[in-house]
């Protein structure tokens, strides 16, 4: 399964902003972007001017490092968002939010997307009591993702929940620390999702 596999400080200090890709670290003085506030690169401290079609690549290139989708499913989603009655550029980031890695991660289970994605590969979790192994899967309101019995000895799940206080639990699902599983308390609406991303630039720049 093809994924990104450069540098993810890089990814942030390219956009200029933290996209807090990698967990614990991006809260600490350590993050790449508080010790070097400029591109990465021979010309990164130039300034640049962005054009608008710039901005607009930008803000989609931002999306889809957050979520960690590829090119091709990135437009997928965008696709499917199209169809949807409402506002495109909502249901895009509604549909990304609902994958289950991205859930896994918001419960807590994980620091960040990259090791949901991890976790949710190697089979650790059950979705509706039936185990899902694909980071792609989308869920829907009502849906319970639990941790498999089998797999709560892990000591990074637990490690994760207790660091979960500067993150916060969203607002659309539920979790049972005791019995280590969440649910889908309703689909996230457009203000739930806490995302520096300009879902409408990303619209835009499909629909030219
Ligand atoms: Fe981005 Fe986190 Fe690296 Fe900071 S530490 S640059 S937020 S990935």
């Amino acid at each position: 399964m093809a994924r990104y596999k450069d540098a993810l400080c890089r990814l942030c200090r390219r956009e200029g902003e933290k996209l807090y890709l990698k967990g614990d670290r991006c809260y600490t003085d350590k993050c790449g972007v508080e010790r070097r506030k400029y591109p990465p690169g021979q010309h990164g401290q130039r300034r640049k001017k962005f054009s608008d079609y710039a901005m607009q690549l930008r803000e989609k290139q931002k999306a889809k490092e957050i979520y960690g989708v590829l090119e091709n499913q990135f437009k997928r989603y965008f696709h499917q968002a199209e169809k949807k009655k409402g506002v495109t550029g909502s249901h895009l980031l509604q549909m990304l939010e609902m994958r289950l890695d991205n859930v896994v991660f918001r419960l807590g289970f994980a620091s960040n997307r990259r090791q949901a994605r991890q976790l949710v590969l190697h089979g650790h979790f059950t979705v509706n009591d039936k185990r899902v192994n694909v980071p792609s899967y989308l869920l829907r309101p009502g849906d319970i993702v639990a941790l498999k019995e089998a797999s709560r000895k892990l000591n990074i799940i637990e490690e994760n929940i207790a660091k979960m206080e500067h993150r916060g639990l969203p607002s659309w699902v539920e979790l049972d620390t005791n019995n280590l599983k969440g649910k889908i308390a309703q689909a996230p609406e457009r203000d739930d999702i806490v995302l520096p991303v300009q879902e409408q630039l990303i619209v835009e720049l499909y629909s030219k």
